[in-house]
């Protein structure tokens, strides 16, 4: 098999309404969807996020794409998908979110031409995963009322972005805890907004009120490791990294040096699932779980992320909510969700319908 014509096709995407967490607002993002047709008549499907933590945007990632990456694409056989990843690996150093959507779309044609579900075809440990909505900082009112609302639709765990008032944050949290009882989940996401001291008294200051945290994500500085290895030793609930475990090279240091009881895999970070199931594989040795987040990201890419999740056995938790976010997609299947869980398509690979207009 071999692909003999690549294109990457930016899109805009509205949110259905404006998403702050501690360190920005955003309320329309741009994805850029890969396709990539073979002689055989597959054609490979996905899409990449850009994004302020990946450091790129739609504008870059089409340029890259169109000036390096479609010529090493074009003639290649899409099934050797480990050596196009060293391939396009050596041309391109950064754009990840751009990597990430062009090693999901040769998953997806790898799932075709193989006509199994990607989940099934890399291992297929579980056919649906619990997922987590998130909710964007707002006043708590706000939250508690969001917060209400996913309960109300099955879903079983809220994560709450917090970061900016550590008072607030508190208050606010056991005004959610109060507000959908003791059975939801509540998981917290400070995206880097606390210093050391402001990360234990939030948590200490809740667990003594019952607030009952499933976990605390990366609440200090990305780059300060020491402050986020004291705060997991001194917390009594599990501590994620997510934007200190940026690269593979990340994660594997913050695994080596115990800094956090989590890592958070986003597939626009690691550029797709290739790396993923290698950060995974080394957390797992490690004994340390993987939670599977996202970033604003329509089904082309979210679906990609669910397949993973339920691939690896060490996927513990997972935050795939970015499609309920969106005010229309371009894709249809992928994934749907049910009870509070997210299950991936049957159909072969991503299971994706793209229809761009
Ligand atoms: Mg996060």
């Amino acid at each position: 098999m071999r692909i003999t014509s690549a294109k990457a096709i930016p899109v805009e995407i509205k949110l259905t309404e404006p998403f702050a967490i501690a360190s920005e607002t955003v309320d329309e993002v741009e994805n850029v969807f890969f396709r990539l047709e073979t002689d055989t008549g597959i054609v490979g499907w996905s899409c990449g996020a850009p994004d302020t933590v990946t450091s790129d945007t739609a504008a870059q990632s089409v340029k890259v794409f169109n000036s390096v990456i479609k010529k090493l694409l074009e003639g290649a056989d899409p099934t050797r998908i480990n050596l196009l990843n060293e391939i396009i690996d050596k041309e391109v150093h950064e754009n990840t979110s751009t990597k990430a959507g062009v090693n999901m779309a040769l998953y997806d044609i790898l799932g075709k031409a193989a006509d199994m579900p990607l989940y099934r075809l890399l291992g297929g440990y579980r056919d649906k995963i619990e997922t987590s909505v998130t909710i964007g900082i707002n006043p708590t009112d706000v939250m508690v009322n969001k917060a209400r609302h996913w309960v109300s639709e099955g879903f079983k765990s809220v994560k709450l972005k917090c970061g900016i008032n550590p008072d607030e944050d508190i208050d606010m949290v056991l005004a959610v805890r109060a507000a959908i009882g003791p059975d939801i989940k509540i998981r917290l996401d400070a995206n880097e907004g606390y210093n050391i001291d402001e990360s234990i008294r939030v948590v200490n200051t809740l667990e003594s009120q019952g607030a009952d945290l499933e976990f605390l994500e990366q609440p200090t500085r990305a780059l300060y490791l020491y402050a986020l290895k004291e705060v997991t030793g001194k917390c009594n609930v599990p501590i994620v990294a997510d934007e200190t475990a940026l690269t593979m090279r990340d994660s594997m240091k913050l695994i080596r040096m115990e800094i956090a009881d989590v890592v958070n895999i986003k597939l626009m970070k690691t550029s797709g699932i290739t790396n993923a199931m290698k950060v995974n594989t080394f957390a797992e040795v490690a004994n340390i779980p993987v939670m599977i987040g996202c970033m604003n990201e329509s089904m082309g890419a979210m679906a990609g992320g669910v397949h993973f999740a339920c691939a690896c056995a060490n996927v513990k938790y997972a935050d795939l909510d970015s499609v309920l976010d969106i005010a229309k997609d371009y894709v249809k299947g992928g994934a749907r969700y049910e009870d509070g869980f997210v299950i991936p398509s049957e159909k072969p690979g991503l299971g994706i319908e793209v229809e761009l207009e």
